[in-house]
This record gives C-alpha cells, sequence and structure tokens, in this order.
C-alpha cells in the first residue's frame, strides 16, 4: 500500500535531473510526481536556462537549478551540439555537486540521484558522494538497445542496406526504420555520441529506468535484463490520463510554450465523438516547407476535420490561402493542452512524428496513429507502431523523403473510415488498457517504483 507523507516527514530524498528540453522534462517530472506520492521527497533539478525559457509551473515537487554553461539561452545558443555537451558536462558537475552538498547542509540529505540517460556525468557525483545512481532513459527499450549494439562494436554505422534482424529487437529493421542518429551518422555526430555514450558507465549504475512498460516490449526489455537491472517505469503520464488514482494530478506542469487550451478545447467539444484528425510533431522537429505544404493538402483534401498545433516558428511555412481554404474544417493552433486533446471523444486519429512521449501518450488514450516520422529515434518508433503494436499506420516518403499529400490522405482516411482502421482502434484500445494496468497499484511499473523506493529507504537508515 502507498504511505503518503505524514507531517513533512519523509521515507528518502531523491534528487532527480532531467535532460532540459520538454520532451526529456515532462516524463522525469512525472515520475518525481508518483514518487512524491509514495512518501519520498524529490527534487528536482532544471538548468537555469530551462527556467528562465519556461512558462508554467504549477507543481508540488521542489525546484532546484544548475548550470549548463549557457544561462542565457541553452543549447541553441552554443556554438555547437558538441561544445553544448561537452560544457554541459563540466558546469553541470561542479554545479550539481553543489546543489547535493547545499541540500545536505539544509538537512536534507540526499539519498539517489535519478539523471537522464543522455548526461552520463551526474552517476560520477552520485557515487562521489556514495549515494544510489540511476539513469532514466527516455526512448523505447527497443532505441536503446539498437544504440546498445552501435556502442558495443555489434552494430556498424550507418548500418547495411539490408534488413538487420538485431537480438533485442524483435523485427527485421532496414535502415530506414532506424534512429536517423544511426542511419545518417554524418549528419548528427554529437547527437550520435550522446546516445551511445548512454552505456559508457552503465555498468557502475544501480539499475536502469526506462519510461516503458514491460508488457509493451516483453522482448525488448527481456534482452537489456541479461546484462544490466533494468526496470520499467512508464508510461510516467499523469494519473488523471492512466490509472486515475490521484485525482489532481492531471499536467505535466513545466511548458516551454502557452497552450490555446479554450479555443482548442471548445472547437473540440462542439465535433462528434470519433471525428477530429489530431496533429502535432512535438517541440522540436522542423518541417521542410515542401513536407509541410504536402501535409496542409493532404489534411485538408482528407475532408475530415483537423486540429493542428503548428509552433509558432514553423507557421510561416504553411501554404498561402491554406487559413482561408479550411475555414470550415480545420483548427490550427501554435500549442496545445496534448493529454487533455487526446482524451478528448472527438478525437479518432493522431498525425504526429511519433516522439517517445507523444507516443506513450496516444498508446495509454487509445488513440490509433499516423506516423510522420521525421528524425531521432521517430522513424523506429513508427516501425513499431505499425508493424508490431498495430495500432497506427505509417505514411511511406518517396523517393525524395517527402510524405505526399495523397499518402497522408489515404492514412487519416484508413484510420477514419477504412477496414483497417477498425482492427487498429480495437489494438490502440487493448494497448490503452495494458498502459493503465502497469501503471495501477501492484502493475509491472508500479512495483518497480515501490523497489526502487525499498532501495532508497534502506540506503537512508544505512547512512543515518
Ligand atoms: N505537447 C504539448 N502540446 C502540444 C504538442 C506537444 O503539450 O501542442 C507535449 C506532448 O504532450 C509531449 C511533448 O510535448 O509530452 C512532446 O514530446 P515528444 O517526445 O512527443 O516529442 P519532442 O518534442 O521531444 O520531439
Amino acid at each position: 500500500m502507498e504511505k503518503e507523507k505524514e507531517d513533512g516527514a519523509y521515507k528518502a530524498h531523491c534528487v532527480v535531473v532531467p535532460f532540459p528540453t520538454q520532451g526529456h522534462i515532462n516524463p522525469m517530472l512525472q515520475f518525481s510526481k508518483r514518487l512524491e506520492r509514495k512518501g519520498l521527497k524529490v527534487t528536482l533539478v532544471t538548468t537555469k536556462s530551462f527556467q528562465n525559457r519556461s512558462s508554467s509551473q504549477s507543481t508540488s515537487i521542489a525546484l532546484e537549478t544548475i548550470s549548463d554553461g549557457y544561462d542565457d539561452g541553452g543549447m541553441v545558443v552554443a556554438e555547437s551540439t558538441e561544445d553544448y555537451l561537452d560544457r554541459f558536462r563540466e558546469i553541470g558537475s561542479r554545479t550539481l555537486t553543489e546543489v547535493i552538498h547545499k541540500l545536505s547542509d539544509s538537512g536534507h540529505r540526499v539519498d539517489g540521484i535519478v539523471y537522464d540517460a543522455f548526461m552520463p556525468w551526474p552517476l560520477d557525483v552520485a557515487k562521489g558522494f556514495g549515494i544510489v545512481g540511476v539513469p532514466f532513459f527516455t526512448q523505447s527499450c527497443a532505441v536503446n538497445n539498437i544504440y546498445c549494439h552501435v556502442h558495443q562494436g555489434l552494430l556498424k554505422v550507418p548500418p547495411s542496406t539490408d534488413e538487420t534482424l538485431l537480438p533485442g529487437v524483435r523485427v527485421p529493421l532496414r535502415a530506414s526504420d532506424m534512429p536517423s542518429f544511426v542511419s545518417a551518422p554524418s549528419q548528427y555526430p554529437a547527437f550520435l555520441r550522446m546516445v551511445v555514450d548512454q552505456f559508457s558507465n552503465v555498468d557502475k549504475a544501480d539499475w536502469i529506468f526506462c519510461n516503458t512498460f514491460y508488457e509493451l516490449e516483453v522482448e525488448e526489455a527481456d534482452w537489456m535484463l541479461k546484462f544490466w537491472p533494468l526496470r520499467t517505469i512508464g508510461p510516467t503520464i499523469p494519473s488523471m490520463y492512466l490509472d486515475k488514482r490521484h485525482e489532481d494530478d492531471k499536467e505535466y506542469g513545466f511548458s516551454l510554450f502557452k497552450p490555446n487550451s479554450d479555443a482548442c478545447m471548445t472547437w473540440l467539444n462542439d465535433r462528434p465523438k470519433g471525428s477530429v484528425a489530431y496533429v502535432s510533431f512535438g517541440s522540436l522537429a522542423e518541417l521542410g516547407a515542401e513536407q509541410m505544404e504536402e501535409l496542409a493538402w493532404g489534411l485538408k483534401n482528407s475532408n475530415i476535420c483537423f486540429l493542428w498545433v503548428v509552433r509558432e516558428k514553423e507557421a510561416t511555412k504553411l501554404p498561402s490561402g491554406f487559413a482561408e481554404a479550411i475555414k470550415e474544417k480545420g483548427l490550427v493552433i501554435s500549442w496545445c493542452p496534448q493529454l487533455e486533446v487526446l482524451a478528448n471523444e472527438a478525437i479518432g486519429c493522431f498525425v504526429t512524428h511519433c516522439g517517445w512521449n507523444s507516443t506513450l501518450e496516444a498508446l495509454s488514450s487509445g488513440v490509433p496513429m499516423v506516423a510522420v516520422p521525421q528524425w531521432t529515434d521517430q522513424s523506429t518508433n513508427a516501425k513499431y507502431i505499425m508493424d508490431v503494436w498495430k495500432m497506427g499506420l505509417r505514411a511511406k516518403a518517396d523517393e525524395e523523403g517527402i510524405m505526399r499529400r495523397q499518402e497522408i490522405e489515404n492514412c487519416v482516411r484508413e484510420i477514419m473510415e477504412g477496414e483497417r482502421g477498425k482492427e487498429i482502434k480495437k489494438n490502440a484500445w487493448k494497448w490503452k488498457e495494458l498502459a493503465r494496468k502497469a501503471v495501477d497499484e501492484g502493475g509491472s511499473s508500479d512495483r518497480n517504483i515501490d523497489e526502487f523506493i525499498a532501495k532508497l529507504v534502506q540506503h537512508e537508515h544505512v547512512a543515518s
């Protein structure tokens, strides 16, 4: 049973250090809230640059900041990704050490650090203090296994053009199904190093957390379990969108963008059940102008209602005359409360870049997907969505790498109105139920979180 903290007393203290982007803070903040509900004190450590840019902070979790060495803008103002990561390692290690000392001096001794695996260095900080250190992998287990093969020299980069069947990845992958950092390494050398370096010191970690759930990736998790103490702890989604154990847990709490919540929820509430395609490419992806145009006319031609998130910076790429052409059927907004949108009955499918959070959110909401992957892990997620979990269709790209309007239209219509759509919807509902069970009391992820807490409490007792 969960024990809520009494009179401010807590069982142990965990510091959580996410990588400072929207898609990485969301899951770790949510994970922090779960720990707190189970009686731990949690301090979330963000960077000054993220803190300065983020627009809302309605969370009960205690916050501290460290420096990535670029307090006035973070990664975007760094000369290169390589420079950013090197400086973050150096300044971040120093300032995180200072934060742990400060917390300890104020009577909140830290028992463990959970940190985003994109930055392996907090493990050295944890070991320096003799406390528990756990990397948190924010991508799917399948994707992690691919990077692990690269780290071990078992997958050459770029991979061969033939299909490759890797241990721990249950479907054969073409190069175009691999993460872009692997299939096009020369385009992203620093990112490739970053994702492969996630494995550089895992042997020294006490555990490995992955934001997935066991039932979703049984073979993938079992493979990793042969080498390391992996624990699946996801999906890290606010309780009210999943197990509904905590009524006040409805939002992530941090956002880099301001949502147009009223406008889009009012618009959605007027639409019939399952009639709207929700379209979003997350917080980072930048679509080429041609892809944007094809997508725009594909949506329009489908004749299906759509709600499309186009971030402010991307809006100039919308074709001229589009706003006028879609007045009846479409609404374009700059950011929305995605969890609330996906939970709305009007939504019939999700046209998405397949970022891992968006994938988990769609899966936990039972919403089928049209996969339009752009970069990083998205192609691999798209492959699993279509061929393994069978809860969506992947839009095919032409020889120029563009997903054309006819293809977008066909995929959306097939899911919303076609025969295949029925089976896909059924599967989406199956995954929603399994995701809920995993985080609900006694589920696979819930048990793993309890086990971690027991370990931290043990540390607390030994240390006091
Ligand atoms: N998101 C949101 N409103 C939007 C679009 C996205 O709140 O209009 C959130 C979404 O719920 C998810 C995150 O932004 O938690 C995007 O993460 P994901 O891993 O899907 O993509 P990334 O932004 O990292 O590419």
